[in-house]
């Protein structure tokens, strides 16, 4: 059998990244944890996972635990750039520096990982950068405007990557979620949109259990290196927008 490759996956405290870190792990691949609540990945006590606090803004960390990885299990085949923040809430009120985390995190925290593994992964002609983007990196919504804009980033910046190292045999593919239960409502959204988000997924039967869009990562990682899953768009079938 061949022998797995290293896989990094950042935001891997809770929701998808732990979700994602579990299947990763049970398919038999060793990885590097990557988030700043480094007890949570710890407590998983998943086989082969090295478990960094690392904040994805800051990128001589990120590269300090990544070439610790790869001394220990050879290059980074894959990297899933998943950390994100969402503060939803009413524009005219919202606080610049709420505007400013999404766009950090969100935008600079996933072109961080991929400037870390593109240029050998080109070299090596050979990887897969996995980065996480939304149904909100699709279509607007009300109260998601600037998350919104840094999840149409991610789409931007993953696509225009994509055709250009395709050549290379290097994938760079979106996955993007509609509505997860996870703890991403729980960092700074104004309750009113909280709660707005809550009864809609409660009136659509409930929003996806994360373990789907693990699911879903893995399978687009797993196809042949020369089979490229593009984009995957995964929502709950009841959700309308
Ligand atoms: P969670 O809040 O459960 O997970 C977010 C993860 O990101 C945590 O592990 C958190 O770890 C990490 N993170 C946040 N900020 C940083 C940072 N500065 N440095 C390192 N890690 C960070 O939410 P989800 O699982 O839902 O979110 C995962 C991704 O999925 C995000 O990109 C989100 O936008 C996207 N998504 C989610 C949807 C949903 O409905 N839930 C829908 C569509 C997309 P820690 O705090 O320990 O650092």
């Amino acid at each position: 059998m061949e022998e797995k490759k290293l896989v990094v996956i950042t935001g891997a405290s809770s929701g998808i990244g732990e979700a994602t870190a579990r299947a990763f792990a049970a398919a038999g691949y060793p990885m590097l944890l990557l988030a700043r609540r480094v007890e949570r990945m710890e407590a998983m006590q998943l086989p082969d996972a090295i478990c960094r606090q690392v904040d994805v803004l800051d990128l001589e960390g990120m590269r300090k635990a990544i070439t610790e990885a790869e001394g220990q299990y050879g290059k980074v085949d894959c990297i899933i750039n998943n950390a994100g923040v969402m503060i939803n809430g009413d524009p005219a009120g919202q606080d610049p520096e709420d505007w400013q985390r999404m766009l950090d995190v969100n935008i600079r925290g996933v072109l961080n990982g991929i400037h870390l593994v593109l240029s050998d992964m080109v070299e090596r002609k050979t990887g897969t950068i996995i980065n996480m983007g939304s149904i909100a990196g699709r279509k607007t919504f009300a109260n998601h405007s600037v998350y919104c804009g840094t999840k149409f980033a991610v789409h931007a910046i993953t696509e225009n990557i994509r055709e250009e190292v395709a050549g290379s045999n290097v994938r760079l593919l979106t996955i993007a979620p509609g509505m997860v239960y996870t703890e991403l409502l729980d960092n700074g959204c104004e309750e009113s949109a909280r709660q707005g988000w809550l009864d809609y997924a409660e009136q659509i039967g409930g929003a996806l259990d994360p373990k789907s869009i693990a699911q879903t990562v893995l399978f687009s990682y797993q196809m042949p290196q020369e089979v490229s899953v593009r984009e995957v768009v995964i929502c709950p079938t009841g959700q309308e927008p």
